[in-house]
């Protein structure tokens, strides 16, 4: 395999990006100047340097602690518990400024069409419930995409919760103040908030 192949297999495993756009990625990089190319490799390596994943919602950030600020800060109310898919999705919600609970980052949705669960982190979910529940759970809001992924993401995390037979938890879904169809991180603020506000 030569460079420029190599390079287009590379971007081929890209989410969402075939053979022609991973060639089109890799004519452009070559068109363009080294001090480009340069800066692209720079960033690449520092998401290994300076990037950590928190132990606690699982989102990259790159603080100066293992445990992100969000899950840090003691003025967060750990009576509620946002499971969202992506870390845009957290920022989307964190950005709008209602919400104060807490959060925890799955990490995707559910595929329809191989309905395949791989890379969620469904059982790290599970497993850092019971330290919620000392912690005061009370509430667990799914603020997955309002599409049909999201729908079968949010029935499976359902189910998942009530197995662990805690009558006093909660389970409510973002109200559909969003349009179907429409993915959170796009969301305005308002919508988010009325979207938190209608949960159900
Ligand atoms: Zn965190």
């Amino acid at each position: 395999m030569d460079s420029i192949e190599r390079l287009t297999a590379l971007f081929e495993k890209f989410p969402g990006i075939g053979p022609r756009q991973a060639q089109r990625f890799v004519q452009y990089l070559l068109r363009s100047s080294p001090a480009l190319r340069r800066e692209l490799l720079n960033a690449i390596q520092s998401l290994t340097r300076a990037v950590i994943q928190c132990p606690e919602c699982m989102r990259y950030h790159s603080g100066k602690t293992k445990i992100c600020a969000i899950c840090s800060n003691p003025e967060r109310d750990s009576q509620y518990l946002a499971v969202v898919a992506s870390d845009a999705d957290l920022l989307a919600l964190e950005k709008s400024g209602t919400y104060k609970g807490r959060y925890f980052v799955l990490g995707g949705t559910i595929s329809l069409a191989s309905e395949k669960t791989d890379g969620l982190r469904i059982k790290q979910l599970l497993d850092s419930m019971p330290s919620r529940v000392k912690s005061g759970l009370k509430e667990i809001i799914l603020a997955f995409p309002a599409n049909p992924e999201g729908d079968a993401t949010a029935v499976r995390i359902r189910e998942e919760c009530r197995d662990l037979r805690n009558p006093d938890i909660k389970v409510t879904m973002l109200g559909r103040g969003l349009s179907t169809g429409s993915e959170l991180e796009y969301a305005d603020p308002e919508t988010i908030k009325s979207a938190l506000e209608s949960r159900r």
